[in-house]
């Protein structure tokens, strides 16, 4: 039986509408939730990525403002324009784009960003909530996997999750909300010798490794759901997942085709945690 192919279209559509409603809400109440994202260099795939975040911005009623700074922007300077939007009142979310130019320290440029603000959930004091389960931001890649999840009626209790990467970005922050949603959780990765071995025992299989077509179905459970989070980009061809989709689709139970569906959802987690530290600040009424 073909998997269930997840239709990423209709669960972001959705989703961004309940965010537009909640965003012009907050803007009739004098509170415009607000982005900005700051890039730096010339990166193409960033370009892309950055283009999107503030298309999504504009769609959904979010301010978003994005900072070109050039390639040889130095160190003092990037963390000059944090401490800048860490104090403006019209931004509740800062994102810096990544990968920053080899000469920036990147730790060191989130270690500057206001906690409150950290909308992709980098921050070590938000990576350390996540860590002991208090409410935090969510991080925005493993936040828009567990809400697909739940959209489509996934239970993850009890379940056997195996996510395959270990990157701070993802593998990690991934295995750690799987865990909260009390799945069983094995992590996979560089060094793990017969992947296979474990990937067949998944239930729920995350694979964000970034090596074209690394998982066939020789490493798929049947029925399992297998959400795809490799986004490969050969220098001519099309944008492929790490999941080779056309063999996997016929042993899993539901897979994300890519692109489509992580990549949108992670824009939409994104925009859901700028409104809700607009509705924070709002709240407490504090001005930052
Ligand atoms: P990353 O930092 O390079 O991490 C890759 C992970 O994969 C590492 O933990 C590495 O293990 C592991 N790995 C490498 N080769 C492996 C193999 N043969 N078998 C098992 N594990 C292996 O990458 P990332 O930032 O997590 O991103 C992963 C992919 O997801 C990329 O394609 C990226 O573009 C994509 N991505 C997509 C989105 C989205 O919104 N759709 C967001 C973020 C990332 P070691 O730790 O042992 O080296």
């Amino acid at each position: 039986m073909t998997a269930q192919i997840i239709n990423g279209k209709e669960i972001v559509s959705s989703l961004r509408e309940e965010i537009k409603a909640e965003a012009y809400q907050l803007t009739a109440q004098g509170r415009q939730p607000g982005l900005a994202v700051v890039i730096v260099g010339e990166d193409p795939a960033s370009q892309i990525y950055v283009n999107s975040k503030a298309k999504a911005c504009e769609q959904t009623g979010i301010y978003s403002v994005v900072h070109r700074l050039p390639e040889k922007t130095t160190q003092k300077e990037l963390i000059a324009k944090i401490h800048q939007l860490n104090q403006d009142n019209r931004i509740h979310g800062i994102l810096v784009q990544s990968p920053l130019p080899k000469h920036i320290n990147e730790d060191e440029v989130v270690d500057e960003l206001d906690p409150a603000k950290d909308v992709d959930c980098f921050h070590p004091v938000n990576v350390g909530n996540l860590m002991i389960g208090k409410p935090s931001m969510l991080p925005c890649t493993p936040g828009g996997i567990i809400e697909i999840l739940k959209k489509i009626n996934v239970s993850i209790s009890g379940k056997h999750a195996v996510v395959v990467g270990r990157s701070n970005i993802v593998g990690k922050p991934m295995a750690m909300l799987l865990l909260r949603e009390h799945a069983t959780v094995t992590i996979c990765h560089s060094r793990t010798p017969n992947m296979e071995e474990i990937t067949r025992q998944a239930d729920i299989l995350v694979v964000a490794v970034g090596k074209a077509n690394l998982i066939t179905a020789a490493h798929v459970k049947p029925g399992a759901v297998v959400i795809d989070v490799g986004m490969n980009r050969p220098p001519e061809g099309k944008l492929t997942g790490d999941v080779d989709f056309e063999s996997v689709k016929e042993v899993a139970g539901a897979i994300t085709p890519v692109p489509g569906t992580v990549g949108p959802m992670t824009i939409t987690t994104l925009l859901r945690n700028t409104v809700e530290s607009a509705k924070r600040h709002m709240k407490t009424n504090v001005s930052v």
